[in-house]
């Protein structure tokens, strides 16, 4: 059996038995243990050299850890720059937030270069190589031109945008060129895969063939542009979802969850889980959580919104923006409606291992998930499955996020639509539990056909299948 050879900017910290890795690593471990294989990356630290050196080699077993450091200037150019403040902004509709710089771009194409050129000589001449997200776009690219003619396959993390948008990003030719010299690129949603297509076929003037229809929401083409031939096609990531489960029935009895009880005194729990990330639709949330207090006063005293909300890519000025804002929004509805008693939303910086925000989920009467552009959103998945599943809680969930796809029984909104947003929430306030179950029942049945097992198991599959048809 060939090699897995998995790419991603961070290889997690995850060895054998340590918490705190997410459901996509521990996938992608199960996938590495099973058949032998790499997992190459950046290790997180920052050199003041300008060149690095070859990979750290940690071998488990028969996976190997090959991780690097980069300087400074790397880091800068290639994550802050290219990656978080130019193609993260445009794959999230967000071309007010993109900033367009020839040097990041280059640095960008550069660190690509590096990280292929230290890959190169581990590589064997049968093994898949597997390459995550948008940091990595280039990377199947860098390497054919050293030479490599592996099955290569990418996975974009994100949603990608509509042409109309990616066009307006000086050298978008050039990005979708190196999409096309991998053999398969994954994309989270069919609407992801159709604004794909539609690029290649209106502005890269290719050919799109559609693929034999797989099941609903995984469907495929096949594209000819550039020169080249790949595969395109969704792939909807999921959950562990029966460690969620497992979690969410464990923390029923957790300290940290009685007192979350304790603290509620009753009160109906809405909670929000995002990194603090301007596409997850924040400030209009707490908006929407102000316009249920304004339009329904009975809610007063007896409603708790908590929104848990780490900070990242904090050397990012948009990133410091937000944050800000936030503050500056919560401090205002809280000083308008707060009582001795009683303060409405309770907004932590910080992040919860996924036990915590298992027994989390489940005592909240709304998970409410309402980014303005989101590739699948997982926590929408996870607040799902951690659900007693005799009281279930609502999921209230943008139509902007992929999961909105298969979470069709949860209650859609327009997260843009303030005043909807909080009708909707009055709604699942007052949602007979019948109407809650069945509810519930059908958006369990999708994720427990399609958790993160399943979802790498079809992605490694194609993969490995379009390497045995030739
Ligand atoms: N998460 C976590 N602790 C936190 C906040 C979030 O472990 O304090 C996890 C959450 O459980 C989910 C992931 O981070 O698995 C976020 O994934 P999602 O797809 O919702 O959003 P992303 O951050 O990838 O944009």
């Amino acid at each position: 059996m060939s090699r897995l050879v998995v790419v991603s900017n961070r290889v997690a910290p995850a060895e054998e038995g340590k918490q705190q890795a997410g459901g996509l690593a521990v996938a992608i471990l199960e996938a590495l243990k099973s058949r032998g294989g790499i997992w190459f990356g950046w290790n997180g630290t920052t050199t003041e050299n300008t060149e690095s050196g070859p990979p750290d080699i940690n071998q488990v077993g028969r996976l190997t850890y090959a991780t690097m450091g980069l300087s400074k200037r790397d880091l800068d150019e290639y994550y802050n720059g290219f990656a978080n403040s130019t193609l993260w902004p445009l794959f999230h509709f967000r071309l007010d937030l993109a900033s367009f710089s020839g040097r990041t771009y280059a640095g960008y194409q550069r660190v690509n270069g590096l990280f292929a050129s230290r890959l190169a000589p581990l590589l064997e001449p049968d093994d898949l190589v597997w390459v995550h997200d948008y940091h990595l776009i280039p990377f199947a690219e860098q390497l054919r031109t050293m030479g490599l003619s592996q099955r290569m396959g990418f996975f974009l993390h994100t949603p990608f945008p509509a042409p109309e948008i990616l066009v307006a990003l000086p050298g978008h030719e050039s990005i979708v060129r190196n999409l096309c010299a991998y053999d398969l690129v994954g994309f989270q949603t069919e609407a992801d895969l159709r604004c794909f297509a539609n690029y290649i076929r209106y502005e890269a003037g290719g050919l799109v063939e559609e693929l034999e229809e797989g099941p609903p929401g995984w469907s495929g083409v096949r594209v000819h542009a550039f020169g080249r031939t790949a595969i395109a096609r969704a792939f909807p990531i999921s959950i562990e979802t029966q460690t969620m489960i497992d979690l969410a029935t464990q923390a029923a009895d957790m300290a940290q969850t009685q007192r979350l009880r304790d603290s509620l005194g009753g009160r109906a729990l809405i909670i929000g889980v995002d990194r603090l990330d301007y596409s997850k639709g924040l400030p209009q949330r707490f908006e929407a959580f102000q316009a249920l207090l304004d339009a329904y006063p009975g809610n007063r005293g007896q409603v708790s919104f908590m929104q848990v909300a780490p900070p990242s890519r904090t050397d990012v000025a948009e990133y410091q923006a937000i944050r800000r804002e936030l503050e500056t929004l919560a401090g205002h509805i809280n000083g308008r409606f707060a009582e001795f008693d009683w303060v409405p939303i309770r907004y932590l910086n910080k992040s919860f291992s996924r036990k915590s925000l298992a027994g989390f989920y489940r005592n909240a009467r709304i998970g409410l998930v309402t980014p303005l552009r989101d590739g699948m959103n997982l926590v929408a998945k996870e607040y799902v499955a951690c659900q007693n599943p005799e009281d279930p809680g609502v999921l209230v969930l943008s139509r902007f996020a992929g999961a909105a796809k298969e979470l069709d029984a949860a209650l859609i909104v327009n997260p843009y639509d303030i005043r909807a947003v909080a009708e909707n929430l009055q709604r699942a306030l007052t949602m007979p539990l019948a109407e809650r179950r069945e509810r519930f029942e059908s958006m369990m049945k999708v994720i427990v056909a399609n958790d993160i097992t399943h979802w790498r198991e079809v992605y490694v599959d194609t993969l490995y299948g379009l390497g045995s048809a030739d």
